[in-house]
């Protein structure tokens, strides 16, 4: 097995891994993370270890915690967690890649663990840092960059609300909707990201719809309608758009956050007759189905950050066994831009 010619590089025999603890009924608590350590695995034939720089925490693992159907698998109660990581190979076996290489692949949320060579990918984010393989140059930037192209689809001129739109997917898709010469509204959850949005990345109006009524603003900044909704949130927020839709309007459904915590879905949709009366179409989409073309939404994001036409921020927490709390965080708005977790930068 290669491991790296570095004989200060050690790899110590354990390491600290998160498991579900139980699944959470309605919002999640601390109760539902257990961090145990454990022995060090050794990697198979065809397999590496990696030590873990960044662990990126993401709505979609609420999901994941829920027993029965979703988009992605649920976790079994006493189930490793995992999610996005970048880090470095420290250990391989016949896998391809070679210790020492940085690499990108969903792998548990532990300080080292164990995946199949193929599962993993060489990190070249160029002059960017390598965290941003999990943010704007990875999962959420292509998610930003397919709603926005493939499924939104914003012309110039149109006018364009996006929610969650300081987050990780939504900064991202207003700023490419803004470059197709959209007017973009943003929806999010304080004066300061809505400050970001429209002094910094160039929104054309945003809302702050934890103060403020949106409806009521949407009719102010959105006279004529809304011609397109990139929705990462669902909810009271949608309900307003969704009453303001102008005709032929693109609904590109990306996420419902405000709703991952319900037990029971509320009654709804319930202003589908909205999309009667304007002839909107609504779609649903996942990044993955996109994946024979990732290259070349990283390609392009990756261009326009080093042409300073791109702005993207991440939200560094410390430490994995501060990870629970990044995660809880997603559903109070802790975070702007993509929330990370920094286990061992080296
Ligand atoms: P994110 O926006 O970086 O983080 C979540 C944000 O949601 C928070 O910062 C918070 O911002 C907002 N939020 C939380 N609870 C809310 C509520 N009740 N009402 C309104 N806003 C709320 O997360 P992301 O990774 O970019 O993901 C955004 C959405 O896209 C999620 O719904 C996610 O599941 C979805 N997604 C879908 C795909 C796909 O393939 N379809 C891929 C990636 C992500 P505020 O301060 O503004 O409240």
């Amino acid at each position: 097995m290669a491991t790296p010619d570095d004989a200060d590089v050690t790899t110590p025999d354990e390491t600290r891994r998160y498991h579900l603890a139980r699944r959470p009924e309605g919002r999640p608590d601390h109760d539902t993370f257990e961090l145990r350590t454990v022995d060090v695995p050794e990697p198979g034939p065809g397999q590496a270890l990696v030590a873990t720089q960044y662990l990126s925490v993401d709505p979609y693992m609420r999901d994941r915690m829920r027993a029965g159907e979703s988009y992605s698998e649920p976790w079994e109660v006493g189930d490793p967690l995992r999610g996005g990581v970048v880090g470095e190979v420290v250990a391989a076996n016949g896998a391809g890649v070679e210790p020492g290489q940085t690499v990108v692949g969903n792998l548990e949320w532990a300080d080292y663990s164990v995946a199949d060579g193929d599962d993993l990918t060489p990190v070249d984010t160029g002059a960017l840092p390598t965290s941003t393989a999990l943010s704007v140059l990875g999962m959420p930037g292509r998610t930003a960059y397919f709603g926005t192209r493939e499924v939104a689809e914003p012309k110039a001129g149109d006018t364009m609300v996006i929610s969650g739109a300081a987050g990780a997917v939504g900064s991202v898709a207003g700023q490419l909707a803004t470059l197709q010469g959209a007017d973009v509204i943003g929806v999010a959850g304080s004066d300061e990201k809505v400050e970001w949005l429209t002094e910094e990345l160039g929104f054309a109006g945003g809302i702050n719809y934890d103060t403020e009524d949106v409806g009521a603003r949407l009719d102010d900044l959105a006279p004529d309608g809304v011609d397109v909704y990139f929705d990462n949130v669902g909810g009271p927020i949608t309900d307003a758009v969704f009453g303001r839709l102008a005709v032929d309007a693109r609904v590109a459904v990306c996420g419902q956050i405000a709703l991952y915590n319900d037990e029971e879905l509320p009654t709804g949709p319930r202003k589908l007759a909205k999309l009667i009366e304007t002839r909107a179409t609504v779609e649903g989409f996942l990044v993955r189905d996109f994946a024979p073309r990732f290259h070349e939404a990283t390609e392009h994001l990756g261009e326009l950050v080093a042409a300073g036409e791109l702005q993207y921020r991440e939200t560094i927490t410390e430490g994995l066994e501060n990870a629970p709390d990044a995660f809880l965080g997603l559903f109070d708005g802790e975070n702007v831009g993509k929330q990370l977790v920094a286990v061992d930068e080296e």
